[in-house]
């Protein structure tokens, strides 16, 4: 009789008191990560349709994944960025790991489908880039033969998540309304209350760039991201950064432009091709031979070890065939039609692949074609 009471007793103050706790930061992450997680699973069917990304970044990411778990290439060794960023993720607790997973994909989300360069954009952390990027994108719009007046160039920068209002527009693009604003102000909460991510600054949660195509959603857009930028500099190549990484991924939207969609790691090296093309045209940058491959290296910083994106010795290649298109042409001011800058990389591409221990038959078809 009185242990019942006393059991009942505790249950009876017990309830009350849980529910007053405020929630723990744990919570708070799991939380976050759900709602994250129904914002995707909201989102239109072909919101991330052929959206492509510089890097696949080291943090796991939220929605469709377009590579498959397989075996690294062997013999081969990633690029340096990737290196970096694998050595900053490593850092992270199993927590952090979590709150960065969720708020880089919500991020991602919000200069995609937000996000509109009919605000200033500001490109680097201190607005550093600004003038470069701007300068870039309007050359680029000239340079290639495709529609352009519709390509957004916008600035992805974590310090964004830090703004409700932004938080609420972007989770709408998905998430059930009545759920809307406790979700932006949890991503605020979580923002600050996990010191590892500086509040957005952390380069890992905007370490990336990306090109979306028309019909995904937000539409024609090449994003930038500040920890991108950033992290390019440290590995010093800072100089030709921005007008590398926006040449590159406008290349996507040449390949847009052109329905020209490879399932192999064409779809990448194309690009670093294209942009090869564009920083060493006279009608593009016009750069030396010394900062030409400057962008090459660049170019095998970002090399992965798996049959997705090229390995850096491949995408090295690909850059460098395309600075030679520009800097061999009899007419320096001539720029190749995209469409056939396409058909031409599509012929060179097999080529382009030296020779790996798993590909003896790939190899012995590009000798023989020398
Ligand atoms: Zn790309």
């Amino acid at each position: 009789m009185a242990a019942g009471t006393v059991a009942a007793l505790a249950l009876a103050t017990a309830v009350p008191a849980a529910a007053a706790e405020p929630p723990t930061v744990d919570q708070d992450v799991a939380q976050l990560y759900q709602d994250v997680v129904d914002l995707y699973n909201g989102l239109p069917a072909d919101a991330l349709r052929d959206v492509d990304r510089l890097v696949e970044s080291p943090i796991p990411r939220i929605g469709p994944r377009t590579q498959a778990a397989q075996d690294p290439i062997p013999g081969c060794t990633e690029g340096s960025l990737l290196t970096y960023a694998n050595k900053l993720a490593a850092q992270l607790t199993p927590l952090e790991n979590k709150a960065f997973d969720a708020l880089s994909g919500l991020s991602q989300l919000y200069v995609q489908g937000v996000a509109s360069d009919k605000t200033p954009q500001v490109f680097g952390t201190d607005g550093q880039y600004t003038p470069r990027a701007t300068e870039t994108i309007d050359k680029l719009r000239g340079f290639w033969d495709i529609e352009s007046w519709n390509i957004q160039l916008v600035a992805w920068k974590g310090t964004d998540l830090g703004s409700q209002a932004k938080m609420a527009q972007t989770f709408s693009l998905g998430l059930a309304p009545a759920k809307v604003k406790n979700a932006a102000a949890l991503a605020t909460k979580v923002l600050y209350e996990i010191p590892a991510l500086q509040g957005g600054r952390h380069p890992l949660l905007t370490l990336n760039a990306f090109s979306a195509p028309a019909g995904s959603l937000g539409g024609k857009r090449v994003a930038l991201g500040d920890g991108l930028l950033d992290t390019v500099d440290l590995l010093g190549f800072d100089d030709v950064s921005v007008e590398s990484v926006i040449g590159h991924e406008y290349g996507h939207q040449v390949d847009f432009a052109h329905d020209n969609h490879p399932r192999n790691e064409s779809s990448e090296m194309g690009p670093d091709a294209y942009g090869g093309y564009f920083v060493a045209h006279a009608k593009g940058y016009a750069w030396n031979a010394r900062t030409q491959q400057e962008v090459t290296y660049l170019d095998a910083s970002i090399g992965d070890c798996y049959h997705s994106h090229g390995t850096p010795d491949q995408r090295k290649a690909a850059g460098a065939w395309g600075e030679k298109q520009a800097t061999s042409q009899a007419d320096p001011n001539r720029i190749i039609p995209s469409a056939t800058m396409i058909e031409k990389f599509q012929r060179e591409y097999p080529k382009l692949m030296p020779p790996a221990t798993d590909q003896p038959a790939a190899a012995a078809v590009a000798a023989a074609r020398g």
